[in-house]
């Protein structure tokens, strides 16, 4: 059908096809006018410091904490975003000798089809129409407000390269996603980076992929970046993220098992990679995004890194899909603290789990 209309139409209807393709909306504020309209104060970018310090020691073995990279899915709007943080920082308190907590906020989502929902950075109001101009200031405000209310640098994916500029002060933590690891751009942009960037094994669950690209962002490097030739110092907390991965039937093949660790342990040794650290992923295709099943796989990660002295070391954290309320909800169901993208354990089943991965370490 649709090749049929093509070679039906004529030269003007093609040239038309070509310019409607790629129309120009608005012109984005560079990422130094933003910070200049959003600064981060200088008394939040010494709380920053003190706690990238403190998470750079626990992924070059200084600090024996462990780290979990904990959130909704998606942060899709401030308020129980704001409200899930105020929960999460008065537990990171009570479990500070062993436990480092990094939120995830999550404002660039990748989706599989490309349909959907794509985060706050294209839709600050996930029930409007995109909006990248409003969207790009509006994530950077949420990281810097939640910062500035519980002094948690957050994690966010780096979807797109170009976006790190807008957030490079505020992160603590950046994961290049399952859809992303194989690109060259995320890998040359995760080697100038200067926290901890976690990257995913790609969805065919291909472990050498993931290895190459901590290897990559490893290095330095030379390229160009927003209409710049940069050059980079390489980063040595570029590390994995198992998330398990999908057949070529549509199956779910987790990887969080014993066997799947003691295998990255080994490859990572052969690689002589720097900082080798693992992060397991307790939902998306390890939990086949049953978000219940996310407190038994923190358990058995747990189990297996006693068991083990090489996993005691390399397994350094977890990643947890978690919100104020359990499950998900398609938008539009405007249900508060109830994931829109990725199902989500609940808070109560959360609160519990943190504190007894606390008392596994
Ligand atoms: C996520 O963390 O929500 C995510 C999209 O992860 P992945 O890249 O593993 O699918
Ligand atoms: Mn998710």
């Amino acid at each position: 059908m649709y090749r049929r209309r093509w070679y039906n139409s004529g030269k003007d209807d093609r040239e038309r096809q070509r310019a409607m393709a790629f129309n120009r909306i608005r012109k984005i504020p560079t990422a130094e006018e933003i910070k200049r309209e959003l600064p981060m104060p200088a008394e939040l970018a010494k709380v920053k410091q003190r706690r990238d310090d403190e998470l750079r020691a626990v992924f070059s073995g200084a600090d024996g904490r462990f780290v979990l990279v904990i959130g909704p899915c998606s942060a899709d709007s401030e308020e129980p975003v704001m409200e899930y943080l105020r929960r999460l920082a008065e537990v990171q308190r009570r479990v500070e000798d062993v436990l480092l907590l990094v939120p995830r906020i999550y404002t660039n989502k990748p989706r599989t089809t490309g349909e959907g929902y794509k985060g706050m950075v294209h839709q600050p109001n996930p029930g409007k129409a995109a909006d990248l101009s409003t969207g790009i200031k509006a994530i950077r405000r949420l990281h810097i407000k939640a910062l500035a209310e519980f002094g948690l640098p957050a994690a966010d994916e780096m979807l797109y390269p170009e976006n790190f500029a807008y957030l490079s002060d505020v992160l603590g933590y950046h994961a290049v996603g399952a859809r992303s690891v194989e690109n060259q751009l995320h890998r040359l942009t995760a080697s100038g980076v200067d926290v901890p960037v976690g990257m995913k094994n790609p969805t065919s669950g291909d472990l050498s992929v993931m290895l190459n690209s901590i290897y990559a962002a490893q290095l330095p490097h030379r390229f160009i970046y927003s209409g710049w030739e940069v050059e980079t110092t390489g980063n040595p907390y570029a590390h994995a993220v198992l998330r398990g991965a999908v057949d070529s039937s549509g199956r779910c093949l987790p990887n969080y098992h014993f066997e799947n660790l003691i295998g990255l342990a080994q490859a990572y040794t052969d690689m002589g990679l720097a900082n080798p650290a693992i992060i397991v992923d307790t939902n998306h295709a390890n939990s086949q995004k049953r978000h219940e099943e996310q407190p038994r796989i923190a358990h058995e990660v747990m189990h297996s890194r006693r068991y083990d002295s090489v996993l005691t070391k390399m397994v350094k954290g977890l990643m947890i899909e978690s919100y104020l309320l359990p499950g998900r909800q398609d938008i539009g169901s405007n249900i508060p603290g109830c994931s829109i993208t990725d199902p989500c354990l609940g808070w109560e089943d959360t609160e519990r789990l943190i504190l007894d991965i606390a008392e596994r370490v």
